[in-house]
């Protein structure tokens, strides 16, 4: 079991009512799933509270006599509220999350049943897991991954439309020999390693009282809605989760009529359905609204711990798409389901808190606050240079290409956005000149003056940014919709522990730690100011400007993900124990394969639906309009312009799936991954999206009751 470094005091305060009244309050529904902090002290003994709490807040380990109680309490709990199964709740590396259901039942002598769940069931599972991808990790021989109880993310219960309530026991997963098969794993060893080196850099300033850093995360989830009816009609969208045709509808989002609109009745009652049943879980549903696209929308909780916030990130966007069937419409979590109007991202909110609750990116009124700001800050700016790359990776997948450097979402090159006075401050302290403020201009001394206010609500602050400093945490807006957000702060989190373990260890030599202090801010200036971009990113000079300052720009996932397996990043994650290099060759295997089979899976409906639905529907036409031409005899001049116009069409299409056909068969029958990716990328995309162009044209010249699919109109603005 990795050891794990968090808490979530204060996060459930869960009634552990048996029925929920029919018009239960919001804190009465709020975290009424969840064996939380509250349930956990009403039910359990106190010795065994005791030793539980210990194990979560100091990752000691649990001894089997106590987890022998807390798995009685908790599937008296669970049964109490429904439940019939518990399961193993983890993540692969699939991106999404797996369960295998197995019921409390356990058969007597007597040819009855009675319900069990012993401490070994809590804390270890035994998945056969053989067919989730390893990447080699496991030879089939010993197929068996384990999972083990993550103590630190509280177990739930689970609701489905059919009635069945499931006990979910938080778990990472792992091969006999301890290699991380899944998410979360290297995960919770990242911050286990950040909190490590931020509390060495905090006693070195003095602070005695933290016990732990805690990494905080906010991931702001946004989607698209669909009429169910529609979506059954396009296999594109039910294979591949985004059209790969469709001519553009006549009103996209020009009119900025949507983001921030009135929300719709109907979208109201499935926004209000998520709340509730989020809320349940624990999951602190906050904000909700229109997004800018036609049909997009967004919600937002309040931040918690990376782990909880990559675990409720799951139940989030599972959540979302079972809602949204019970409302016959069906939740996009694609990061490009429409081409022309904007796609959907994750804005993963990264900060650095103490136990004793100090978020330390938060700008301090006192001189040794702005000091403890100023080494985070610092800090970042380093990391956030030397590992640019190991950013963009994480960010990389066959549907967030179609975003990245799109003018819509934050181009593929990393830059961080302080903003002008925050940048200012840092450049004046690096060269020693004075800074000014309404109260004067002064030489500031670290530790010793104060900083002047930064504006604290930066209202016309940067959305072009992929690396936002806003107010008092970084936003890091390049993550896909429907990515899970462990990979990107695995990377947050590990390049964070990285400088400041450097900075740290230049500290704890240093007999002026105020001096020193200043001395890396200068120095951070001088090597890695260069990150720091507060313009527009969506412009093409930046692209040019960035070039010039050096800074990578990796503009495709086939070649991001080389990033994992370079000696840079295998030195960096070995060094703090988060992936050893063979979990990062497995990692680079897996996702390269998941690139190249969901390109793989696009041309395949692609040539579905251009040969069974787009090719009969043209020729149909051809045919309807050679009848009237003869019919219409020397007045068929339109009729025969336009079978002319269809059949050219229709010629060119036909040729453009046979090719596309030929290339992908082509690019799956390539053994070495490298390879195969760029095949995906270089013949099979291309070739569809020349495709599309002859269909996207078919569309706007075809009767609307021939053509064969619903339309962008249709998708977009039915609801
Ligand atoms: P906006 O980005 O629209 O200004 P907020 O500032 O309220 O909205 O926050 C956006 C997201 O950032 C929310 O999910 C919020 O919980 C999260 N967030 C706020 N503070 C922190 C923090 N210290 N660490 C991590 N996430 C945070
Ligand atoms: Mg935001």
């Amino acid at each position: 079991m990795p050891k794990t470094s968090c808490c979530h005091k204060g996060h459930h305060h869960g009634y552990g009512q048996h029925k929920q009244p029919v018009h239960a309050t919001v804190p009465q529904l709020f975290g009424a799933n969840v064996f939380n902090n509250h349930v956990m002290k009403e039910r359990l003994p106190k010795e065994t509270y005791r030793a539980l709490q210990n194990t979560i807040n100091s990752g000691a380990s649990l001894q089997p006599e106590v987890a022998a109680v807390v798995a009685n309490a908790m599937k008296d709990w669970a049964i109490e509220r429904g439940a019939t199964h518990y399961t193993h709740w983890f993540q692969p590396l699939t991106g999404a999350t797996a369960e295998k259901h197995d019921s409390f039942i356990s058969p007597t002598m007597d040819g009855s049943v009675i319900m069990e769940f012993s401490g070994k069931q809590l804390i270890q599972g035994e998945p056969d897991a053989s067919s989730f991808p390893s990447g080699g990790l496991r030879v089939t021989f010993e197929a068996r991954g384990y999972t083990a109880w993550d103590c630190t993310s509280p177990a739930f219960l689970k609701e489905d439309g059919a009635g069945n309530v499931t006990l979910c026991i938080p778990t990472a997963f792992c091969s006999y020999k301890g290699e991380a098969l899944d998410k979360k794993t290297p995960l919770l060893r990242s911050m286990n390693a950040v909190s490590q080196q931020a509390l060495r850099v905090l006693r070195a300033m003095g602070n005695t009282t933290a016990t732990k850093v805690i990494p905080t995360v906010g991931a702001e989830q946004e989607y698209f809605l669909v009429e169910k009816e529609y979506y059954l009609k396009r296999l594109d969208l039910m294979t591949c989760g985004r059209t790969l045709f469709g001519a553009p509808s006549p009103k996209g989002q020009e009119l900025e009529d949507q983001y921030f609109g009135a929300i719709k009745d109907r979208v109201s009652a499935y926004m209000k359905d998520l709340d509730v049943e989020l809320w349940k879980m624990g999951v602190t549903a906050k904000t909700k609204h229109n997004e800018v696209a036609p049909a997009q929308f967004e919600m937002a909780p309040v931040f918690t711990t990376t782990n909880m916030a990559a675990d409720h990130n799951q139940l989030v966007m599972e959540t979302m798409q079972k809602v949204a069937l019970r409302h016959e419409m069906v939740c996009l979590l694609h990061e490009k389901p429409y081409a022309g109007v904007n796609g959907s991202g994750k804005h993963n909110n990264w900060s650095l808190s103490t136990d004793d609750g100090i978020n330390l990116l938060e700008p301090g009124q006192t001189p040794e606050d702005n000091a403890q700001f100023l080494v985070i800050l610092a800090a970042m700016i380093r990391a956030v240079d030397k590992h640019a790359d190991i950013m963009r990776t994480t960010c990389g997948s066959s549907g967030n290409d179609h975003r990245l450097g799109a003018n819509e979402a934050p181009p593929a090159i990393i830059s961080i956005f302080l903003g002008q006075e925050l940048t200012d401050i840092l450049e004046k302290i690096a060269k020693g000149e004075k800074i000014c403020s309404p109260a004067g201009c002064q030489f500031i001394k670290i530790g010793v003056d104060s900083l002047p206010d930064l504006p604290k609500d930066n209202t016309d602050r940067n959305r072009t940014s992929p690396f936002a400093f806003t107010g008092n945490k970084f936003e890091f807006r390049m993550v896909g919709s429907s990515q899970s957000i462990s990979g990107h702060n695995v990377a947050l989190n590990t390049i964070a522990a990285e400088a400041l373990d450097e900075i740290a260890t230049r500290l704890e030599k240093s007999k002026d730690v105020n001096k020193e202090i200043q001395l890396v801010i200068k120095e951070t200036m001088a090597q890695h100011g260069r990150i720091i971009f507060n313009g527009n990113n969506y412009s093409e000079e930046w692209v040019q400007e960035a070039e010039k300052r050096g800074l990578p720009n990796v503009k495709n996932t086939a070649d991001a993900l080389k990033t994992l397996i370079a000696p840079k990043a295998i030195k960096l994650f070995d060094k703090y124990n988060v992936l050893s290099k063979e979990e990062l060759h497995s990692r680079y295997e897996i996702y390269s394969e998941q690139y190249a089979k969901h390109i793989n899976i696009e041309s395949r409906a692609a040539v579905h639906m251009t040969r069974r639905q787009y090719i009969p529907a043209a020729i149909r036409y051809i045919g309807i309009l050679g009848a009237s031409a003869a019919a219409a005899g020397k007045h068929g001049g339109v009729q025969k312009k336009l079978l002319e116009r269809v059949s050219i069409l229709l010629e060119a299409a036909s040729k453009k799936v046979d090719k596309l056909e030929e290339e992908a068969r082509k690019a799956r029958a390539i053994a070495k991954v490298e390879k195969q990716t760029a095949a995906f990328r270089d013949k099979v995309m291309p070739t569809m999206v020349d495709l599309r162009e002859d269909i996207d044209q078919l569309e706007e010249l075809l009767p609307a009751d021939l053509w064969p699919v619903p339309t962008y109109s249709e998708l977009l603005f039915k609801l």
